[in-house]
């Protein structure tokens, strides 16, 4: 049983366009709706970490970075379906100096799994880069699986199904 599936954002739930933070250029992922809807009526936490480092480098602002998530959580209630929570690392070690939640470090996965009580061990993660899969694996998490396009539905019943029946 999955208790929580871990989310990076850019690439995986949305387009990669670099450094987004303008509603206006936000695409979701083709089914990306659907695939959080299935964990929500599963009862699967979804959760999302990203790092954005464009805050450390002035880009754009924390703020901006919430109205986009409230954004994203808007979109996803139209269709019934929600984020349990978002986690971003505002930091970049040549900008703001060392954190321990930019990934690959563990530190947002970490501190998810206290905040909900989330065992790592029945838990995984999706992303499009290496530092992705390294944080799930740092986290202690079952599965750090890279998703490289298609639809993230089809990813996560993948892996969400297997051993069920
Ligand atoms: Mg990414
Ligand atoms: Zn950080």
């Amino acid at each position: 049983m999955i208790q929580a599936i871990f989310f990076d954002r850019d690439g995986v739930l949305n387009e990669e366009v670099g450094y987004l933070y303008e509603v206006e250029k936000f695409k979701w992922i083709d089914g990306a709706h659907d695939a959080i809807k299935f964990c929500n009526e599963r009862g699967i936490l979804t959760i999302v970490v990203t790092n954005q480092s464009g805050i450390a480098r002035g880009l754009y602002t924390a703020k901006e970075v919430e109205i986009l998530h409230e954004f994203m959580q808007k979109s996803l209630l139209e269709v019934g379906a929600h984020i349990d929570a978002f986690y971003y690392c505002p930091h970049h070690p040549n900008f703001s100096g060392e954190c321990d939640c930019r990934k690959p470090k563990p530190g947002m996965i970490l501190q998810a799994c206290q905040e909900f009580n989330i065992n790592p061990a029945q838990s995984i993660l999706f992303g499009d880069s290496e530092r992705d899969i390294e944080a799930a694996k740092a986290a202690g998490l079952r599965d750090g699986i890279f998703f490289t396009g298609g639809n993230l539905l089809e990813a996560v019943k993948v892996h969400c199904t297997e051993g069920d029946s």
